[in-house]
């Protein structure tokens, strides 16, 4: 089968202009343009539409998406982390996997193909797992205090232990794994349980860190509201000072090659220089930045520096949209001297190389039939932004979203 549609967006060089890609099973074996149409294989036509790879969401939380509009802005970090607590204690099972079921929805309504979900419960795993996504479904953990490394690790592990596939290990399109949450909540002895589990099955390591004020001043003088809080839950909490997230992390062993670092919102030159080194990709999530008004993400900076950026939507506990469609539209807002093909790469390449996959993310042959079709109002003229999602294709198939899980 032939895809045609007013544009062609491979997630690399230029847009072509009535450009096409053939597919057999699930792979593209060719792309081109109209001109050099191959004849006798039957064409399907997106008149009005761009065709793009599948987007991929380089960070979500499923299980928090029944909390839509629960979770006042504009509060200190501390504050919407109490109140998420609050809400998430009258949370069952039986929610949580709603919630992620109607996520699932929600990402393949937004152009999402591919997906690093992070959650505390498990619950999302199953959900994922059924679904047509690719999905790299991590379970978090957390904890200040050494004593709970190992039975916080243990709990973890079991969790996802159950929804591994053949033989134990992960599958091409599903990947249970564990995150550590942040450098501010956990143990030293903990995070390294989790980098050695992530590393024995190949799998990358998401943190959130350099998120907000509170963390930062956390880090650099060991006060301020986040520190509070942390001395509350655990009163020997480290007392930091004169670093932060990222130095923390490189200092102590802790920041592995490759790291997919979240949020990155505060970030110095030496804390700059360790990504690069370390070839981390940091994720941007535009809705829920603009939730809690976190300083400027340093796009330019990182973008100058060659550091992978990727996009992300966060929960809708921090943001009103799981839509990666959308993530770009408000990025090209906030940046609007980034060419669109610039953005796609965001949502596209940039998330599939951070999570060590070579064979999505960029239209061409040999690579999985993952892609979109999305309406644009171009002519002659590349497209300046995208409309709604026209079509979702997985692997060759085409998906329907009201039945994608
Ligand atoms: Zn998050």
């Amino acid at each position: 089968m032939i895809y045609l549609a007013d544009w062609l967006l491979t997630g690399e060089g230029s847009p072509v202009r009535n450009g096409w890609i053939q597919v057999e099973g699930n792979r593209i074996v060719a792309t081109g343009s109209a001109s050099g149409l191959p004849e006798g294989v039957p064409v399907q036509r997106f008149a009005g539409c761009a065709l793009l790879p599948g987007l991929v969401n380089a960070h979500c939380h499923l299980e928090l998406t029944t909390l839509q509009g629960r979770l006042d802005s504009g509060n200190s970090f501390p504050v919407w982390v109490e109140q998420l607590r609050a809400y998430t204690a009258g949370l069952d099972s039986t929610s949580y996997h709603h919630a992620a079921y109607e996520g699932v929805r929600q990402l393949l309504a937004g152009g999402c193909t591919t997906v690093l979900d992070v959650g505390n419960t498990g619950d999302a795993l199953p959900v994922l797992a059924a679904s047509p996504l690719r999905a790299f479904a991590c379970v978090e953990t957390l904890g200040l205090d050494p004593a709970l490394a190992e039975p916080r690790f243990d709990a973890a592990r079991s969790r996802i232990e159950s929804h591994r596939g053949e033989k134990g290990l992960p599958t091409d399109r599903f990947r249970p794994g564990i995150a550590p949450h942040a450098a501010y909540s956990m143990s030293p002895e903990l995070l390294r349980r989790v980098l050695d589990h992530q590393k024995s099955l190949g799998l990358p390591v998401t943190i959130h860190a350099a998120e907000s004020r509170e963390e930062a001043e956390m880090f650099a003088s060991g006060t301020g509201p986040l520190a509070d809080y942390c001395r509350r839950i655990y009163p020997d909490a480290p007392r930091h000072h004169g670093t932060s997230p990222v130095r923390w992390l490189e200092a102590n062993g802790l920041f592995p090659d490759g790291l997919i670092l979240v949020h990155g919102n505060i970030l110095d030159e030496a804390d700059m220089e360790i990504l690069a080194r370390r070839k981390a990709t940091v994720v941007h999530c535009p809705s829920s930045h603009a939730f809690f008004g976190h300083p400027r993400f340093p796009y330019e900076a990182l973008r100058a520096r060659g550091i992978n950026v990727a996009l992300g939507t966060d929960s809708l506990a921090s943001g009103d949209s799981l839509s990666m469609l959308e993530q770009m539209r408000l990025f090209a807002e906030a940046y609007p001297e980034v060419p669109l093909d610039e953005i796609l790469t965001l949502a596209s390449t940039h998330g599939a190389h951070a999570l060590g996959l070579s064979d999505v993310g960029v239209l061409k042959a040999g690579n999985q039939a993952d892609f979109i079709a999305v309406s644009e109002n171009a002519t002659e003229e590349p497209p300046k932004a995208f409309g709604k999602l026209s079509t979702i294709v997985l692997a060759g198939k085409s998906c329907d979203i009201l039945a994608g899980v």
